[in-house]
């Protein structure tokens, strides 16, 4: 097998448990080949030419190496994935046995130890998203008995989804292909027996933003315990999507402003209103920039007692961090700006280059221009987006709740 060199620090960082060698981490690549060393399975080798583990070469990316296995005797073959998969599996079992939930993530790549593969189930239907080149160039040898294991665990379709990333890691354009069963419509599924709906074949993402479920949940906890306390209720959802947040505020009894510039994703958002039993209609739609907008209520003097802020990444690199952390200030500020005394804000930042307490230099009393808020709650991913404890890239998604 070929043999990639890893230097002092690649090593012990694979051994505390980092699924990625960074380039300069690696020196020589040997292969059989005189062009150099393609994408594919590689043992990692110590300077000193001991064999440290076994990962995914990819030539073409600033990540060298993903790394999948540890030790000498480490082995990548689809059995090592289909164990992999399958413990995922027994994880989302064990997490929502109750079965109130039926969308959520069953591979979380790296945090699985699947490194570059996702994927996400909405009720039958399955999403794959493979990242990288050379993650799509295992794939077939990895992805043997892949079938198998979903239909074992109910799925009926398998979707792959590849996307192809712009320069500021947006999506640009993805297509999606059927892997087995067959093309679904739209899917009505629920989180905590809440339903909505998912278009999995024209939504963002794998179709919804499985990982701010529990934050959802918690907005929807903390509107019906102001409604308890007999304070005000009026929410205002920032990039709402599909209006999952919106959802749970409005069921507990709140009056809701959704802001997002995708118009397309109100209908979806009003269309899951109306699956939960709300009536859409005393709530509000709106279809902006959210900066600009908010500016705008600054002036006109409008105030929201909830106000929830879950922007799209502002770094997709770890050069973008500066400008990222000065857009969230000015964000932040600008939802201070219309939040109503005695109010909370939640604050989600899903940017893997910025760490929860980055997020909080952003909401601190200058970046607010207030000096009344506390950091009443501080929230991670969720269970069925499991992290590594050395791979803090993992724990992206954060929420922050002032009040
Ligand atoms: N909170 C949502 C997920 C938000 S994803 C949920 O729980 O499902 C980020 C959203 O921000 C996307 O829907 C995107 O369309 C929207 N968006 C991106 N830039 C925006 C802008 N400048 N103003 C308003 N919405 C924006």
């Amino acid at each position: 097998m070929a043999k990639v060199i890893v230097n002092r620090h690649g090593v012990e960082a694979v051994r505390r448990g980092h699924p990625w060698i960074f380039r300069p981490a690696t020196g020589q690549v040997s292969s059989r080949t005189s062009r150099g060393l393609d994408a594919g399975i590689v043992t990692i080798v110590s300077e000193q030419g001991d064999a440290v583990g076994c990962g995914v070469y990819d030539p073409d990316s600033p990540i060298a190496v993903r790394v999948w296995g540890i030790g000498q005797d480490a082995r990548l073959d689809a059995d090592v994935f289909a164990d992999r998969l399958t413990r995922a599996i027994a994880l989302r079992r064990e997490l929502f046995a109750d079965g109130a939930t039926t969308a959520y993530r069953v591979l979380n790549g790296e945090g699985d130890r699947a490194p570059g593969f996702v994927i996400d189930r909405y009720g039958h239907v399955a999403v794959l998203r493979i990242d990288g080149d050379a993650a799509r160039a295992v794939a077939p040898i990895l992805l043997r008995d892949v079938e198998k294991i979903l239909r074992d665990a109910g799925i009926t379709t398998l979707l792959e989804r590849t996307a192809k990333r712009n320069e500021r890691g947006a999506d640009e354009a993805k297509t999606i292909s059927v892997r087995f069963g067959e093309e679904p419509k739209p899917i009505r599924v629920t989180e905590h027996g809440v339903p909505f709906m998912v278009d999995v074949l024209r939504g963002q993402k794998t179709g919804a933003f499985l990982d701010q479920r529990e934050n959802r949940r918690r907005i929807g906890e903390l509107v019906a315990r102001r409604k308890r306390a007999g304070l005000g209720v009026r929410v205002l959802n920032l990039f709402s999507y599909t209006g999952g947040f919106s959802q749970r505020a409005a069921l507990a009894g709140a009056i809701v402003t959704s802001v997002d510039v995708a118009a397309k994703a109100h209908g979806t958002a009003q269309e899951s209103f109306k699956l939960a039993g709300i009536d859409p209609s005393p709530h509000s739609f709106v279809s902006a920039d959210a900066f600009a907008w908010l500016a705008e209520q600054k002036k006109k003097g409008n105030r929201w007692d909830v106000v929830i802020s879950d922007p799209p990444s502002f770094a997709p690199s770890e050069r973008a961090k500066p400008n990222a952390i000065s857009a969230y200030r000015s964000l932040h500020r600008a939802c201070a700006d219309v939040l109503a005394p005695g109010g909370t804000f939640a604050a989600a930042s899903c940017s893997s280059h910025i760490s929860a307490e980055e997020l909080l230099t952003t909401l601190d009393d200058i970046a607010l221009g207030r000096s009344d808020l506390r950091l009443v709650e501080l929230f991670g991913p969720p269970p069925d987006h499991p992290s590594l404890p050395a791979f803090p890239e993992g724990r992206y998604l954060k929420l922050a709740l002032l009040a």
